[in-house]
């Protein structure tokens, strides 16, 4: 039998406010902070303090459910949900439950087999807990736990899908797509090595084509894209297994070992918590009016489906304008160039820019590890670049050799160009003379031209463009070659 997977995605993402959900302490970078200086009586949890609700804090979860298609509630609560750990100080996360922020909103993603709708189940507030080191002692040292409460409190987003996700790689594409929409909505940074986004995912598999719910198990710490692919992968290959082999999954919650590449067991169902859920008695309800909705809405950015559309109606295929929309930053460079080129037949310039930052770009920006919001060619300067290139007045290698330049200087491209003398040739008589010099130089190689090896014509144009420095127009060397060979054909046939 063939067996489909069905997955639920629990996302986590920190909102990154400036103070955190209940109090008025900084939220920080947790990984470099000193431990324990961003701590007040609140996020501590001493007995007798009062939490006060972050209103910017709800005001990213809405831009965050706007963005979701979802449905927001117009009166919030928050309620308490009650488990001892040595993270959470106050014995209890103060997070929603009956009453989310947000429910029933959707996610659409391009796949291979055309377009999926994820559906969204809930978005809810809750604060995140602060963060455990264990230290073994196989140095001598003693054994201990430190707690680190820098975190404790940050507000936390919760967004669960339905179990609609079919494949690990609609898992990915999910996973990235939401990564990507609150690092547009400016509420979180994406950056998943600090741990501001953390996801569980829900698995079962069935029988191909039903529509069966089967006992689900969930995978915890799945904290980078990479573990979450291969947790998935492993666990579904294990349950399939499993009914394969006539046994039953058990009802399970389940730990990654990103090291080993496997899955353990945290706990059971008959171990699972029980909460004890209650309305939070210091917190009223949280009124979200419609002018309030309304003014979130108006502020929205433009989402990475709206530009991608964009984008494509510029005439880019799929491809490229992915790559462009993937990062804000990326397509807020793009769309400056667009705007420097002032085009004239937009299909043309966007092409081309599109091409310059995707190929040419991308690769120095990538080899020095510079951020595109960090680089050198502004892009004006690249579309600059560009039009020197359709312009004839360098060729095309010329010209990466120029963005190379630019790029680490700094300068112009008329600036390099000047200076290093890089002007493409376009004198006929230059170029005739560095064809001709090539076919002189090389009779061997012309001998088996004429014995009937075509191929040898495109290593005599790298020779002579070689010849040439480098910087002859490419179309007339082609020209020229094509002609002198011709000549050299009619010799040694008459
Ligand atoms: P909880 O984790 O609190 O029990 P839910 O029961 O609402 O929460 O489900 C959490 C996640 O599990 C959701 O993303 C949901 O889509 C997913 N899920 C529920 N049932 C299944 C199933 N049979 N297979 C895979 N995922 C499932
Ligand atoms: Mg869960
Ligand atoms: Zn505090």
């Amino acid at each position: 039998m063939e067996y489909e997977p069905v997955i639920g995605l629990e996302v986590h993402a920190e909102l990154l406010t400036r103070s955190k959900m209940y109090c008025a302490c900084a939220v920080v970078d947790s990984t470099v902070a000193e431990p324990n200086r961003y701590v007040c009586p609140v996020c501590a949890g001493m007995p007798g303090t009062l939490p006060v609700v972050n209103q910017r804090a709800i005001e990213f979860a809405l831009r965050v459910a706007l963005a979701l298609n979802c449905e927001v509630a117009p009166q919030n609560v928050f309620a308490r949900k009650n488990y001892f750990y040595p993270d959470l100080p106050k014995g209890y996360q103060i997070s929603q439950y009956e009453l989310p922020l947000a429910r029933n909103g959707f996610v659409l993603l391009a796949t291979a087999n055309g377009e999926r709708r994820v559906r969204i189940r809930r978005v809810h507030l809750e604060e995140d807990t602060g963060k455990l080191f264990h230290i073994d002692g196989a140095d001598g040292s003693v054994p201990a736990s430190l707690v680190d409460l820098n975190r404790a409190g940050v507000p936390l987003l919760e967004i669960v899908t339905e179990p609609d996700i079919t494949s690990v790689a609609e898992l990915e594409a999910y996973a990235k797509k939401l990564r990507s929409v609150l690092r547009y909505l400016g509420v979180n940074n994406g950056d998943m090595e600090k741990g501001v986004i953390r996801f569980e995912a829900n698995i079962s598999v069935r029988a191909a084509g039903t529509t069966l719910l089967n006992t689900r198990t969930e995978i915890k710490n799945l904290n980078s894209f990479r573990a979450l692919v291969r947790g998935c992968e492993h666990e579904l290959a294990r349950q399939t297994a499993v009914y394969r082999s006539g046994g039953a999954v058990q009802q399970q919650t389940l730990g990654w070992n990103e090291a080993r590449g496997e899955t353990y067991v945290q706990r059971s169902k008959e171990q699972a918590h029980d909460y004890r859920y209650f309305p939070e008695p210091d917190l009223p309800p949280v009124q979200v009016d419609a002018a309030w909705l309304a003014a979130v809405r108006s502020a929205l950015p433009e989402l990475p489906d709206a530009k991608l559309a964009r984008f494509r109606a510029l005439g880019l295929n799929d491809y490229d304008a992915d790559v462009l929309v993937a990062e804000q930053a990326t397509a807020d460079y793009f769309d400056a160039a667009l705007r420097a080129a002032q085009p004239v037949a937009p299909a043309v310039e966007a092409k081309a820019i599109a091409n310059w930052i995707s190929s040419q770009l991308f690769g120095l920006l990538n080899s020095s590890a510079v951020d595109i919001e960090a680089c050198r060619v502004q892009p004006a300067a690249l579309v600059q670049l560009i039009h020197m290139v359709q312009a004839g007045r360098i060729n095309a290698g010329t010209g990466k050799q120029v963005l190379k330049q630019m790029f680490e200087t700094g300068a112009t491209a008329e600036a390099v160009v000047a200076e290093r003398g890089l002007a493409q040739v376009n004198d006929s008589a230059e170029i005739r003379a560095g064809v001709a010099a090539v076919i002189a130089a090389n009779a061997q190689q012309v001998a088996q031209y004429l014995s009937g090896k075509d191929t040898m014509a495109k290593w005599f144009f790298g020779q002579a463009m070689r010849a040439l420095g480098g910087q002859a127009n490419p179309a007339l060397v082609q020209q020229v070659l094509d002609e002198e060979l011709q000549r050299v054909r009619t010799q040694a046939g008459a």
